[in-house]
C-alpha cells in the first residue's frame, strides 16, 4: 500500500467504533448534509475534488469588493435555507434586498413585469396589456385564455406546449421562457411543466383556466386604502442573501458541521467495500482509499453517475440529466456612467430576441448593503448563456466582458468602460429538468433505495435552488442515518450515544476558504430558486 493510501485508509477506520459517512461534493447539499450530521455519532469525511467549498456558491473580488459570483440570492418564503443558515449562527448577517422590481427587455424597450403572473404565467390578462410586453394580436390571444375549454393532458408535457395552448406563443416567448431561463438556463420547449413549475401544473388540474391556477397560487392583491390612510405594511422580502455575499456561507457551514472536509479530493471511484463502501480518492498514480459505511453523493448528475457504475439504473438515469454552461460578467461602473441610475433590480431578455445577454442583475441597487460599503461603485452582474448557446462561451473573458458591457450599454444607455469586469465560467451549470424528469428522479431514488447505505441530493434531484438542494440534503441525511439504524446497533438515537457534554467528532483537517476561479456572471432576476 502507498503512503498515501495508507494514511487515508487509517484515517478513516482510525474510529472503528464510529460509522463513517462519506459525503461527496462540497458544494451547497454536501455541506448542508454535514451540517445536519453534526449532532450524530458518526465521523463525517467531506471530499471535495476541487481546491475551493461551495460549487456554485463562490465570492470573488471585483474592483477591490468581495461580491457573489455564483449564486447570490436565497428565496426567503422556503424555511430550508434561512434556517440552515440560522443554525449555522449567521443570521445576523442576512441582509434583504432594496428591490426585487425586475423588468424586461422586450420588443426594444424595458417593459415591466405583470404584478400578477406565477413565473411568467398572467394571473390577469387585463393587466398584460399596461405592460406592452405582447404585441395586440399577442395580446388579443391571450385574452381569450380564460374562455377556453380546458385543455387535456397526458402525463408530462413541456412548458411551452401547455402555455402556449392556453395563451399563444407570444406569452411564452416575452414572458414564461425568460423567467424560466433565469432560473435553468433552459427553453421552455425542452422543460417540464411538471417539474419546473409543480404548483402550477398542480393547481391547473382543478382550474379549467390555467390564468385562474396561477391566480389562486397568489397572495390576494392588497384592497385599495380608504384615502388619507397610512400605507399597508411592506410584505416580507421574497430573496435575502448574506452580508459577505452567499459565497461565505460554504466555509461557516464546513467549520460549523465539526466534519473532516477535505479539498482537492476528487473521488474517482466508489465500489462495495467491506464496511459497506469503499471509495478512491485523488490522482491515478497516487490513490487514496477510504472505506465508509454509508455515502452521500452531492455531485451534478454526471459525476455522480461515473461514480455509480456499479448502479446501473440509477448511472444512466442519472447521466441522462443534460446540463447547460453559463458565464456571470461582473462590471465595476462608476455611478457618473449611467444616465440615470437603474431604480429596479434588473431585467431578463427574451430568447427569441437573440442578444448575447439573457439577464441583468444591477446588484447595487437590490442590495443596498452592497451600495452602503462601495459608494460611487454600481456593480451589474450579466448572466450569459443558456442551453444550446455554448458557442458564445467560446470567446476569451476579454471578449465576453466586452460583450456584455456593449449589450447593457444598448440596454440602459450607460456610458464609457466598466472599472473593472471579471468573468466567471459555470460549466454544467444547472440541470436541466425536461420533460418526464420526475420519472427519471423516481428510478434513481428506486435505484439507490436499493444499495443499503448509499442516498443522493443536490440540484439534480428535486429543484435547483438552494433552499431545495438543503431540502434534498435533509432527506438524504435522514435516509443514511436510518439504513445505519436498521443495519447496526453502533447507531442509536444521538441522546443515547453520546457522552454527556460531547460534541460532534472534531474536525480532522483545517477548512480554509480557498481563492475562486478567474471569472464572475450575475445571478438573474428570475432565480427563485423554485
Ligand atoms: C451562476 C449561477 C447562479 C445561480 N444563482 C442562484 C441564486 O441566486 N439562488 C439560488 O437559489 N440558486 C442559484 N443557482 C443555483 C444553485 O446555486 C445551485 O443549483 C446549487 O448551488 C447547486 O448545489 P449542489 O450542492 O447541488 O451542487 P454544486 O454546487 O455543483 O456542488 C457539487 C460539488 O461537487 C464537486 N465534485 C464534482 N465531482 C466530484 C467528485 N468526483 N469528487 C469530489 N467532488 C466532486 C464539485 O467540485 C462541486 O463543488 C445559481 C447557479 C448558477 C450556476
Amino acid at each position: 500500500m502507498k503512503q498515501s493510501e495508507a494514511a487515508q485508509s487509517e484515517a478513516a477506520e482510525s474510529e472503528a467504533g464510529q460509522p463513517v459517512v462519506a459525503i461527496i461534493g462540497a458544494g451547497i447539499a454536501g455541506l448542508a448534509a454535514a451540517f445536519f450530521l453534526r449532532d450524530e455519532p458518526v465521523r463525517v469525511v467531506v471530499l471535495e475534488g476541487s481546491p475551493q467549498l461551495g460549487g456554485k456558491l463562490s465570492v470573488a473580488e471585483v474592483a477591490g469588493y468581495r461580491v457573489d459570483v455564483g449564486a447570490e440570492a436565497l428565496l426567503a418564503r422556503r424555511p430550508e435555507g434561512t434556517g440552515l443558515i440560522r443554525a449555522a449562527g449567521l443570521d445576523g448577517d442576512l441582509v434583504s434586498p432594496g428591490t426585487t422590481a425586475a423588468r424586461i427587455w422586450s420588443r426594444g424597450a424595458m417593459r415591466r413585469l405583470p404584478a400578477r403572473q406565477f413565473m411568467g404565467v398572467p394571473a390577469d390578462t387585463g393587466e398584460l396589456g399596461q405592460t406592452g410586453l405582447l404585441s395586440p394580436e399577442g395580446l388579443a390571444r391571450a385574452s381569450r385564455e380564460p374562455e377556453l375549454r380546458p385543455t387535456h393532458r397526458d402525463g408530462d408535457v413541456s412548458v411551452a406546449g401547455y402555455v402556449a395552448a392556453r395563451f399563444g406563443q407570444e406569452i411564452v416567448d416575452r414572458l414564461v421562457d425568460p423567467l424560466l431561463g433565469g432560473v435553468y438556463a433552459g427553453r421552455s420547449e425542452e422543460l417540464s411543466f411538471e417539474a419546473t413549475l409543480p404548483g402550477l401544473a398542480q393547481a391547473s388540474r382543478t382550474h379549467a383556466s390555467l390564468a385562474g391556477a396561477a391566480a389562486s397560487l397568489l397572495p390576494p392583491p392588497p384592497p385599495s386604502p380608504p384615502p388619507g390612510s397610512p400605507p399597508p405594511p411592506a410584505r416580507p422580502a421574497v430573496f435575502t442573501t448574506l452580508r459577505g455575499g452567499l459565497g461565505a456561507l460554504p466555509p461557516a457551514l464546513a467549520a460549523a458541521s465539526g466534519a473532516d472536509v477535505r479539498t482537492g479530493a476528487m473521488v474517482r471511484e466508489l465500489v462495495r467495500g467491506p464496511r459497506g463502501w469503499r471509495l478512491t480518492i485523488g490522482s491515478a498514480h497516487a490513490p487514496g482509499h477510504l472505506e465508509a459505511d454509508a455515502v452521500i453523493l452531492a455531485l451534478p448528475g454526471r459525476p455522480a453517475s461515473r461514480l455509480l457504475g456499479g448502479v446501473p439504473g440509477a448511472a444512466a438515469a442519472l447521466g441522462e440529466i443534460s446540463y447547460a454552461s453559463m458565464a456571470i460578467v461582473t462590471l465595476a461602473y462608476p455611478d457618473a456612467a449611467f444616465p440615470q441610475l437603474p431604480d429596479g433590480s434588473g431585467y431578463l431578455v427574451p430568447a427569441v430576441d437573440g442578444r448575447p445577454v439573457k439577464a441583468v442583475t444591477f446588484s447595487s441597487v437590490k442590495w443596498p448593503h452592497l451600495r452602503d460599503r462601495a459608494a460611487g461603485l454600481l456593480f451589474v452582474r450579466c448572466s450569459v448563456g443558456r442551453i444550446g448557446e455554448e458557442a458564445i462561451l467560446q470567446r476569451d473573458d476579454g471578449e465576453l466582458a466586452a460583450l456584455a458591457a456593449a449589450d447593457l450599454a444598448a440596454a440602459t444607455g450607460v456610458r464609457g468602460a466598466p472599472a473593472d469586469a471579471l468573468v466567471t465560467r459555470w460549466g454544467g451549470a444547472l440541470p436541466q429538468y425536461t420533460v418526464g424528469h420526475l420519472d427519471r428522479v423516481a428510478r434513481i431514488q428506486a435505484s439507490l433505495a436499493a444499495q443499503p447505505g448509499l442516498a443522493a441530493c443536490g440540484a439534480a434531484y428535486a429543484g435547483v435552488g438552494i433552499p431545495a438542494c438543503i431540502g434534498t440534503a435533509r432527506a438524504a441525511v435522514d435516509q443514511v442515518l436510518a439504513g445505519l439504524r436498521a443495519g447496526s446497533t453502533r447507531v442509536r438515537s444521538t441522546a443515547a450515544v453520546r457522552a454527556p457534554g460531547s460534541s460532534t467528532p472534531g474536525p480532522s483537517t483545517p477548512v480554509r476558504s480557498t481563492p475562486v476561479p478567474s471569472t464572475p456572471v450575475p445571478s438573474t432576476p428570475g432565480q427563485d430558486g423554485e
